[in-house]
């Protein structure tokens, strides 16, 4: 593959010519093609990818063929290009010079930090393409002094750094005051939920565009073991679940009639679920996928065999209500999230007995799953740390209480 395949016009040819560029990376391939056909794209890609060629060569190109259409061109501003830091401002808007050197296309970049004299000074003069730091964007628009009626692409570069650093309020902002009919181009290294829920307001049909090797989709996935009591696993979902940032969940329990009761402790409890399993018809399956889909379903809770080929985009969380006897199978399960590089949730309740399972899973994904104590169902450390052998229905209560706050204990472990 080289840039003559992509349709590029000679003098952005000429100008990658002159950068020493001969093969477009991944992330290139994939998106010039896309934004040079109109469509909206959403990129997971990290710095280093050539990313901000990515978008940058086909908008420019979009750009100068629109002004040649129109004879009487004011220069409003046509392309605005949002970044975190100015110094990735700064980098964006030399790409835009370098690519569009042999185009006569106007950019400029603002940042604060700085006077904003000259930059009102540029602005009056006539720009195609902005690139800026929300904040200071922000405060000169609210001076009047930028005006977007024109408006037809916007770049949102690193989103998930504009989250990190807070600016994701100034960004929704100033993107309420954008023409809503725009192409938008969004790119982010990582895509947590929050990421991907702002990609979901913002974007129209998009091409997903990622370049994260199949491989690392794991490694994207945060995975959790919280050790509990049996009894309390339910208490816990809920607790976990009163997170309204958890948008969707996906329950894997081991047998038909646990996925049934626990729908029912969940719905009783105004948590929005549905089950999934054999048991149930194709037609009662299907629907409750479709509304899960739809979201109207908050909590799909699975048997193995029934999630079989369940793919659903943007899935957050998954959790492991039981841990599967077959190691592979927790991998197949926590596999449905983190999905086109996006960023998910596996948590996994393990009670004392189910300890050797976990032993064998960590084993298989050569990995120590990390605990998460910090709920209040957590198993005493005395019973996390002992010996994890099987020890079926070998428990005794040791303190007193109903349901949650019983402790039990393995008989053989407390004669100890
Ligand atoms: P970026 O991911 O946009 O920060 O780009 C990383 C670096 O790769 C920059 O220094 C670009 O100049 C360079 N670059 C981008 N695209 C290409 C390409 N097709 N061939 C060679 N270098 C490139």
């Amino acid at each position: 593959m080289s840039f003559n395949n992509l349709k590029l016009i000679e003098p952005v040819l000429r100008a990658l010519q002159k950068e020493g560029y001969t093969t477009p990376t991944p992330i290139q391939q994939q998106a010039i093609p896309a934004v040079l056909d109109g469509r909206d794209v959403r990129a997971c890609a990290q710095t280093g990818t050539g990313k901000t060629a990515a978008f940058a060569i086909p908008l420019l190109q979009l750009l100068h063929q629109q002004k040649n259409n129109s004879a009487n061109h004011k220069r409003p501003i046509q392309a605005l290009v949002l970044t975190p830091t100015r110094e990735l401002a700064i980098q964006v808007e030399e790409s835009f010079k370098a690519y569009g050197r042999f185009l006569q296309l106007r950019h400029l970049v603002i940042f604060g930090g700085v006077s904003q004299v000259n930059q009102v000074n540029q602005l009056k003069k006539g720009v195609d393409i902005l690139v800026a730091t929300p904040g200071r964007l922000l405060d000169l628009m609210n001076q009047g002094h930028v005006s977007f009626d024109d408006l037809k692409f916007l770049v949102l570069d690193e989103a998930d750094r504009m989250l990190d650093m807070g600016f994701v309020k100034d960004v929704k902002r100033i993107i309420s005051r954008l023409p809503k009919k725009r192409q938008t181009l969004f790119f982010s290294a990582t895509m947590p939920f929050e990421i991907v829920s702002l990609s979901r307001d913002l974007l129209h049909n998009p091409v997903n565009v990622e370049v994260t090797p199949v491989s690392s989709t794991v490694d994207a996935i945060q995975q959790h073991v919280y050790f509990t009591q049996k009894p309390n696993k339910t208490f816990l979902l809920k607790h976990i679940l009163s997170d309204d940032s958890i948008e969707t969940a996906l329950v894997f329990t081991r047998t038909k009639y646990g996925a049934d009761k626990l729908v029912k402790f969940l719905n009783k409890n105004d948590i929005r679920a549905q089950a999934i399993h054999g048991n149930k018809s194709q037609g009662a399956r299907q629907a409750a996928l479709k509304s899960f889909k739809n979201r109207k379903t908050r909590v799909l809770v699975a048997t193995d065999i029934a999630a079989r080929g369940i793919d659903i985009d943007d899935l957050t969380h998954v959790f492991n209500f039981e841990l599967p006897e077959i190691p592979e199978t927790y991998v197949h399960r926590i596999g449905r999230t983190g999905r086109a590089g996006a960023s998910g949730h596996a948590i996994s309740f393990c009670d004392y007995v189910e300890k050797p399972l976990l032993k064998d899973i960590q084993k298989l994904i050569q990995k120590t799953i990390p605990v998460n104590n910090d709920h209040p169902y957590a198993l005493s450390e005395e019973l996390q740390e002992m010996d994890p052998k099987p020890v079926k229905n070998n428990l005794t209560m040791v303190k007193g209480g109903r349901g949650r706050n019983a402790i039990f204990r393995p008989a053989r472990a407390r004669r100890r």
